[in-house]
Formats: structure tokens, C-alpha cells, sequence
């Protein structure tokens, strides 16, 4: 249970003073729903009003805050002239001028003859100043309270600064004081506030520096939420590692008649991954380890001969898919080379159900059915194994770390593979795992060729038609993929499927649709079609993103291009090309382009190496927003920038796995204080970790 201490900032934003229903949802939409998320909106700029310039040394174009007395009002009789209040200090003149002004509000707020402190941006025509609404107008006594450094905050239309300014001071008033998290060293070392002071600071700013990333109140903060995330690993790690292995060594010979079965030989990437793979499950430990390969490295196959050393030694091993399609489409890929070896393979979906999944159940329970592919289904609580030894997870980050998890809790000591075809740089790697072993396929099977992208704008469609036409009546087959964009699914399937209707008015009924909200029968009924040859042209949102293989599939159409983030594109071309015929993609744009969108696409243009792609992203991102947390599932940081907070991760890393060693139930005095900071950054998984034992 949260700590009662903790509520008032897990209360509805609704409970700050001037957010109401109506604002809540602006408020949600740029900071979070909850009010620490207001306390956490950090600012992007400052106002800095403290120059106090006399009239005669003001410059034009600079915020200031000046002193001065109201000598006359200049009202407009044409509304479309402003109304002027022209004032004086003792070395000149300056006009505050307003538009659609009001004249009874401006007279009592400048009174005739009286001195005000206004503040603002004064503009210069030559010689005459003029300060178009000020921001700040206040008699002199209170020249302090508008003479400081104002925050300026990330912004959202309908919910006015001031406002936002309100509820974020609020919310800051309501932070408790709470027992310090970090290690007493650290903090001293690094001369770091406590954390309510840091959040204080980084709002309450005294210049430029604060804004910095690299400003000690930034850095505690960033460091806070990297500690959150690797003491959530650390703790989950080490509730696994808790549990022994056990060492898991096959005799080769399924293995060898396996490969004898292929229509290739492996890779070297290949022979060496499996090797790692094959010696770590030899180790009494427990293998935690990735397989890092791009789309069409053939990771697949590894997966298979990974599950086959397992059989070997007596066990079972079961492959988790993040997908109905996916795990089809292993199935698809697996059942006929073991069925070449006389080695039964089954599928358990959420499909499956009654009888069927009854007899796959119960000769998976007793460990008569040796290998599974499977979904969310696998993980059920009623599947149980008799001897599970391996658990392979493919394209891992659609699931949490709680499912890849529980699949590896239904044997005793199990292996756990994970694979991904998202190429994620060191640093990265460690906010998603913690310390994890890596293999890497680093070379594409032998006999690929390269594949020819185009970049076109979308009113040259119909050339396109006319190439696939051409390119059809050779026997191309044909993915063409739509954007689905979050905002409105509606009316992005609405587009797809105008989209299907037109091209099946130009190529006919071989024409086919896959899309999200189909029912699975339906959308595999499609698939197999496409896979079969029955159709030439598969019109798909981006459910076909990952994994799916047809390899006599060879154009790549996407449509707007613009919309996917590089990775995503890198990942929707890697189905074509993975036969051995000539592959094109063609990435269909909405003209102009952004800069930063053309760039993108020139960088497909230019290269098919996943890494240098997903360095070119992480470049033209930004270091805030690293790959696409959607697309690479890495934790998004809100404080953190591991651009410049690298060093943070490693000493978040080392302190994280210190604490475990030393209180792994959180039960000490400082134990409890971590509690909080993984209440704080919702860490919610890990801590039900630690109460399960
Ligand atoms: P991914 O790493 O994207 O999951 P797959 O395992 O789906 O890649 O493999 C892509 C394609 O490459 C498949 O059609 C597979 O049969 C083929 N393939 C895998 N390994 C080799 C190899 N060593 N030589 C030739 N083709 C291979
Ligand atoms: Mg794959």
C-alpha cells in the first residue's frame, strides 16, 4: 500500500485551485492527471525581469522592468487604434500601449500622476518607446514581486500561463517532506538538495543555469528517476536470480538434424549466437540473454535450434510471441522444419479453446508436447509445464518485464532469450534490463540484395500504380502500408479501407486488408492469402510491423512515410527483401517536408544498417527523446536525458545493486525511504515484487 504520506500527490489534478473539469484535461494532456505530475512540469525557458533600465538606456527588443509616472491617458475613438498611456521616468519617455483596452480598468490600474513599476518588452522606433501590454503592472512597493526570473512553461492552447503558473505553485506547496533516498556519500559528494528542495528549485529559478540539464536540482532529479528505474530492475533481477538454474546440455543431435534440414547454411552471426546461447544454458546459472539482430538477420531459426538444444536434454522450451500474427507466423516458420525431423510443435493462441486447448494443456503438463509457440495466452495461469527449460521472447518490448517474466516462472531454473530487432545502444539497454548478456547477428544471410527506396510525393500516385502494375504482371506481391496515428484510429482505418476500395478499382480483387479491429479469423484468412499468392497486394495499418515473413514478397509501399518515426520505417521495409529476388520500397510523402522528416527519409535513401539508422534517429530526435519509446519499448525518462546523464544510469546502476545485496525486502530505514522514490515514479510492479516474496 502507498504511504498515506504520498496521497496528496496522487490526488486528480482537479484538487488544485483553478483547474476545473475543463482545464484537467488540458492539464493531463501536457503534464499528467495526477498533481505530482504538475510538479514535475518542467520549464523550457525563463523571463528574466530583473533589468532595471532608466527610460534613456533601454534597449529595444529586451524584456525590463521600469519606473514610471503616468502622465497622460491617450484614448482612441477608432477601435482599431490602440489606446495609449504615455509615462515618464527622469531621463525620458515611454508610451504603454494596449489594443481593445478597457478605459476604467486602465485608469485605476494607471492612475494619473502616479508612480507604477511595469514590466515587459520594450520595442524602439527610433526615438520613442513603446511597451505594447505589459505584463506586469504594480505600484512601486511591490516592484519586487514582478523584478525576478518568471519560469516558462511548455504550453497548450486554452490553458493561459498564469493559470498553469497557480496549479504548479500549488501543487509544489502540497510536496511533503519525505526521508532522503540517496546515499548519504552521493548526496554529499555531489552537494545535491533534498528532493523536494531540487523539485523547488528547478521552478523557482535564479537564471539561465537552472534551466540547464546539468544543474545540481536537474541532475538530482534525473538521478532520482534513473535510481527508480534500476532499483525496480535490480529487485526484480534478483527475486529471479534467487532461484537457481540449472545447467541445460543437449547432445546436438536434433540440433544437427535440424540444420540439415535447411535450405541455407547459418550464418556466422548465426553459429556464433547459438553458441553463446547453447554454452550460457550449459552453465548451472540461469541465462539472461538477448538476441539482438535486424529485421530479416534470421533470429528465428537461432530461436529454434536454442528450444531443440533444450529437448535434447530432456526438457521443453516455449517461444512467446507478441502477436496473434506473430505467433502464427513463428508457427507458420517452425512446424515444417520439425516436422522434418519427426519433432511435434504446437500453438496456443487465445483462439484456442474447449477441447483443443484442454489437450494442449494437458500434454504440456506432462511434458509430452516438448515445444510451443504461442501468445499472452502461454503465460495463463492454468498452463503449466512438465518440465519447462527454455523461454524464448521475441520482439520483447511489447511486453513489461512482469509477462516476459512469468512465462520464464512456469519451469524451475528456466533460460530466458529475448530478442529484438531494435538495435539499442548500451546505455539504453541498461534502463530496459539492468545488466543482461547480448548476442548479436551483425551479418544478413547470404544472397539479399540491397533494396531500392524511393521517396515520392503522394500527388505522383498514380505513377506508383502504374509501376506496380508493371511490377505485378512479373509477379510481385505487394505490402502497402497505411499510418495509424493514435489521435483518431477511426479515421485512419477509415482510410485504409478507402484506401483497399480504391486499389481495387485499379488492380481488381486481388486486393486484400489487414487492420487491427478485423477479427483474427478474418485477418488470417488475408494473411495466408497474401503469404499463398492469392493475392498481389496487401493493404495493411501497421499490425504487419514486426516479424511477418513472406519472402516472395517484394515492394514496400508506404503511404504518408512522414508519420513513422525511422525505426518504424526501417522495421516496415525489412519485409521486403528477404528473398532473393530484387526488392523496392516506395515511401509515399505529403508535400513539404519538414526538415527534419526529409532528413529522415534521406537516411533510408542512403543505408539499410539498422544501427546507423537508430543512431541517425537518436540524433535527429534529440537527446530528450531517445528512439521512440512506442517504437524501441526502452522506459521513456521525464527528468533524466541520457544524452548528458550517462554517468548517472552507471552510478544509479551500482548503487541500485548495493541496496539489493544489502536489504533486498526495502526493510531498512533508507529501504523504506526508497519505497517512497518508487512510489514517486511509479514503480508500483517492483514493489508488488518485493511484498510477493
Ligand atoms: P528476423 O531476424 O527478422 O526474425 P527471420 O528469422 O524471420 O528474421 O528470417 C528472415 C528470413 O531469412 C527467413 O525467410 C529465413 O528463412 C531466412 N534465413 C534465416 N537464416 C538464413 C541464412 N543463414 N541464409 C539464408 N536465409 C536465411
Ligand atoms: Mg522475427
Amino acid at each position: 500500500m502507498r504511504p498515506n504520506i504520498l496521497n496528496p500527490l496522487f490526488a486528480s489534478v482537479t484538487s488544485l485551485p483553478g483547474i476545473g473539469q475543463r482545464l484537467a484535461q488540458l492539464v493531463e494532456k501536457l503534464a499528467g492527471p495526477l498533481v505530482i505530475d504538475v510538479a514535475g512540469h518542467l520549464p523550457s525557458g525563463l523571463i528574466d525581469r530583473r533589468n532595471q533600465p532608466h527610460l534613456s538606456t533601454a534597449e529595444g527588443g529586451a524584456i525590463a522592468t521600469v519606473v514610471v509616472r503616468v502622465e497622460r491617458h491617450v484614448k482612441s475613438h477608432n477601435p482599431r487604434q490602440p489606446y495609449k498611456v504615455h509615462c515618464s521616468d527622469s531621463t525620458g519617455f515611454i508610451d504603454l500601449v494596449f489594443f481593445n483596452a478597457r478605459e476604467d480598468y486602465l485608469l485605476k490600474t494607471l492612475p494619473l500622476g502616479q508612480t507604477r513599476a511595469v514590466s515587459g518588452r520594450i520595442d524602439r522606433f527610433g526615438g520613442e518607446l513603446n511597451m505594447v501590454h505589459p505584463d506586469h503592472i504594480v505600484p512601486e512597493e511591490e516592484l519586487s514581486t514582478i523584478q525576478i526570473v518568471e519560469p516558462v512553461y511548455p504550453m497548450t492552447a486554452g490553458l493561459a500561463p498564469k493559470v498553469l503558473r497557480k496549479a504548479i505553485d500549488a501543487a509544489l506547496e502540497r510536496l511533503p517532506t519525505l526521508p532522503e533516498w540517496i546515499d548519504a556519500g552521493i548526496v554529499k559528494q555531489r552537494q545535491w538538495d533534498g528532493w523536494v528542495e531540487a523539485l523547488r528549485a528547478v521552478h523557482h529559478l535564479q537564471g539561465e543555469a537552472e534551466l540547464s540539464t546539468l544543474s545540481p536540482p536537474r541532475m538530482r532529479l534525473a538521478y532520482d528517476e534513473l535510481l527508480s528505474n534500476q532499483l525496480a530492475l535490480a529487485i526484480v533481477r534478483s527475486r529471479n536470480k534467487r532461484k537457481a538454474g540449472r545447467s541445460n546440455k543437449g547432445n546436438g543431435a536434433l540440433r544437427r538434424r535440424i540444420v540439415g534440414k535447411l535450405p541455407y547454411t547459418l550464418t556466422k552471426s548465426q553459429e556464433q549466437a547459438l553458441g553463446e546461447i547453447i554454452a550460457d544454458m550449459a552453465e548451472p546459472t540461469r541465462m539472461l540473454r538477448l538476441l539482438q539482430g535486424d529485421v530479416g538477420s534470421g533470429k528465428t531459426v537461432v530461436a529454434l535450434l536454442a528450444m531443440a538444444n533444450a529437448v535434447e536434454g530432456g526438457g521443453q522450451a516455449a517461444l512467446l510471441a507478441p502477436t496473434d500474427i506473430l505467433a502464427r507466423q513463428h508457427f507458420a516458420t517452425l512446424e515444417p522444419l520439425c516436422k522434418a525431423v519427426g519433432q511435434e510443435i504446437a500453438l496456443l493462441t487465445g483462439r484456442d479453446k474447449g477441447k483443443a486447448r484442454d489437450a494442449i494443456l494437458s500434454r504440456l503438463a506432462s511434458g509430452e508436447l516438448k515445444l510451443i509457440v504461442g501468445t499472452h495466452a502461454l503465460v495463463q495461469e492454468d498452463v503449466e509445464f512438465g518440465d519447462l527449460r527454455l523461454a524464448i521472447v521475441d520482439e520483447q518490448h511489447r511486453f513489461g518485464v512482469e509477462q516476459r517474466m512469468a512465462l520464464a516462472d512456469k519451469g524451475a531454473g528456466v533460460d530466458l532469450l529475448v530478442m529484438t530487432a531494435t538495435p539499442i545502444p548500451r546505455t539504453l539497454m541498461m534502463t530496459a534490463y539492468g545488466d543482461i548478456d547480448v548476442s548479436k547477428l551483425t551479418e544478413k544471410p547470404a544472397g539479399r540484395q540491397p533494396i531500392d527506396t524511393r521517396t515520392v510525393p503522394l500527388e505522383r500516385l498514380h505513377e506508383v500504380a502504374d509501376g506496380l502494375k508493371r511490377a505485378i504482371a512479373h509477379g510481385a506481391r505487394i505490402y502497402w502500408v497505411c499510418p495509424l496515428v493514435d489521435e483518431s484510429e477511426a479515421v485512419d482505418l477509415a482510410a485504409a479501407t478507402e484506401r483497399h476500395r480504391v486499389l481495387r478499382q485499379t488492380f481488381g480483387e486481388r486486393v486484400g486488408l489487414v487492420h487491427g479491429k478485423q477479427k483474427a479469423a478474418e485477418r488470417d484468412a488475408t494473411m495466408a492469402a497474401f503469404a499463398a499468392g492469392d493475392l498481389d497486394i496487401l493493404v495493411a495499418t501497421t499490425v504487419i510491423e514486426v516479424g511477418v515473413n513472406v519472402p516472395e514478397a517484394t515492394v514496400m509501399v508506404v503511404e504518408h512515410a512522414e508519420r513513422f518515426g525511422l525505426a518504424q520505417l526501417h522495421q516496415l521495409r525489412g519485409r521486403v527483401g528477404r528473398g532473393a529476388a530484387k526488392s523496392n520500397c516506395v515511401l509515399l510523402y505529403q508535400a513539404p517536408l519538414g526538415e527534419t522528416a526529409k532528413a529522415r527519409l534521406q537516411i533510408l535513401r542512403e543505408t539499410e544498417d539498422g544501427f546507423r539508422i537508430a543512431e541517425e534517429d537518436l540524433r535527429l530526435r534529440g537527446g530528450g527523446e531517445l528512439l521512440g519509446t512506442r517504437q524501441s519499448g526502452l522506459p521513456g525518462f521525464h527528468y533524466a536525458d541520457l544524452a548528458v546523464h550517462g554517468d548517472l544510469l552507471a552510478t544509479a546502476r551500482d548503487d541500485a545493486r548495493l541496496i539489493v545485496e544489502r536489504d533486498p525486502q526495502l526493510k531498512s530505514e533508507r529501504g523504506e525511504a526508497l519505497r517512497m522514490l518508487l512510489y514517486l515514479f511509479r514503480q508500483d510492479s517492483a514493489i508488488k515484487t518485493l511484498t510477493s516474496g
